[in-house]
């Protein structure tokens, strides 16, 4: 892509109603745009790294057996009273038609996929069964500041899955985990597996992925041989022995990227869904509930991975693999030759100074800039945006 085609613009000015990092680098590279608090536009840049995360996400899904689907953002209102939701979720959004009948916008989907999964799900043929989507959600949420990490609208990943048994919820869900672990490892974080209570969706255990950052809104303690639980349920406080090893236990400052959930058998009773078992039995299908906040995962990326010029994407998420800055005038043959070679790059073509070429290419981060120019000759030189030293190498060595 030209960057002389690309619509949106950097701005070297901090934002000034930025409240947070992801907000402010975001904006100014040109990535997203604020519509209003909690509510953003991707553009060109952007776009592409959502879709970079939800590619990892679905790759992972996939390889777990989950299959996608799509479901529907604006839901009956019934469907919400059946499981006495309507009422008691502070942040969901409530809307009229005009002939006065009442929807609920969806925070999450359990009032929509049990009714779905009723239609499928009768045996126990019919289980294991596990569905995914990526879909805006809406959530009324009181305080909307931090840039893509609390969004009103924004994007999820939620699995659902369907067992005719704990158990076998339990094998999956521990599958879930490692699927986790892998999609915030491909996205460039360390994720910790934190134990924390069901929230508003059930009386079952939760856990929670959390990413150390001091812009996190989240606490929890923490041990390194892997002991975590949330502030807000734990008994256990800063340094108090860890219960698992007997070291010291911290408090971290996190940004919660996933939780996974034991829903037990609440939702399948508030709708009915029930199979037959082997023997001809009826009983209620055990369900698990898997979430993602994809473009918090972006916002959480950029909070972790940044320093004083700008983003440093990391390798898998970033929106273009090269970055070409031509000082010279064969800028185009080169960028032709990389096009031609299936090679992702972003070309700096436009008329603007070396300096501020520069400057842009760091705060943009894309992970490899390549810098053409009398100095470079027949070479070209490249500079890992997280690393200080060039070098020169070929084109040909460019892959
Ligand atoms: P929080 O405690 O941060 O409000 P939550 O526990 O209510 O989040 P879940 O219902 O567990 O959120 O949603 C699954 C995932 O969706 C979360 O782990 C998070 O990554 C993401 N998410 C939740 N709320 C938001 C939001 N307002 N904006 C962006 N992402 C969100
Ligand atoms: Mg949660």
């Amino acid at each position: 892509m030209k960057q002389s085609k690309l619509f949106s613009k950097t701005s070297k000015t901090r934002e000034s109603d930025a409240t947070s990092i992801n907000h402010d680098l975001l904006v100014r590279a040109g990535f997203v745009d604020q519509l209003m608090a909690g509510v953003y536009s991707y553009l060109p840049l952007g776009l592409r790294v959502l879709y970079k995360i939800s590619d990892i996400v679905r790759q992972e899904m996939n390889k777990v057996g989950s299959q996608e689907i799509l479901l529907p953002a604006l839901h009956p209102k019934e469907n919400w009273e059946t499981t006495k939701r309507w009422e008691s979720m502070d942040v969901l959004f409530k809307t009229r038609s005009q002939t006065k009948s009442e929807y609920a916008l969806g925070p999450t989907h359990e009032e929509v996929i049990v009714p779905l999964a009723k239609k499928f799900i009768q045996s126990y043929r019919d289980l294991p069964a596990s569905w995914y989507q990526i879909q805006v959600k809406f959530r009324d949420e009181l305080r909307a500041k931090a840039g893509l990490l609390r969004g009103r609208e924004f994007l999820m990943k939620d699995l659902y899955s369907f067992h005719a048994n704990h158990q076998d919820l339990k094998d999956y869900y521990e599958k879930m985990k490692i699927a986790y672990l892998k999609v915030f490892s491909r996205c460039g974080l360390d994720a910790i597996i934190t134990e924390a209570s069901g929230g508003s969706f059930t009386k079952e255990y939760s856990h929670e992925f959390q990413v150390e950052t001091e812009s996190g809104e989240d606490n929890i303690f923490y041990c390194k041989c892997g002991f975590a639980q949330n502030k807000e349920i734990s008994k256990v406080k800063k340094d108090d022995k860890c219960p698992d090893c007997g070291k010291n236990i911290e408090e971290l400052k996190t940004i919660e990227v996933g939780n996974i959930f034991d829903l037990g058998t609440k939702f399948s009773n508030d709708f009915k869904l029930l199979f037959t078992d082997e023997k001809g039995k009826e009983d209620l299908v055990v369900i698990g509930c898997y979430g993602i906040g994809i473009s918090r995962l972006m916002g959480a990326i950029v909070e972790v991975h940044n320093d004083d010029k700008g983003i440093i994407w990391p390798k898998e998420v970033a929106p273009f693999k090269y970055h070409l800055l031509s000082f010279v005038d064969n800028g185009e043959k080169i960028y032709n030759k990389l096009i031609e070679k299936g090679i992702s790059v972003l070309w700096d073509d436009r008329d603007v100074s070396a300096g501020e070429k520069m400057a842009d290419a760091d705060l943009i981060g894309i992970p490899n800039r390549l810098v053409i120019s009398k100095k470079t000759g027949h070479k070209i030189e490249l500079k890992k945006r997280d690393e200080k030293d060039v070098k020169l190498i070929d084109i040909e060595d460019i892959c």
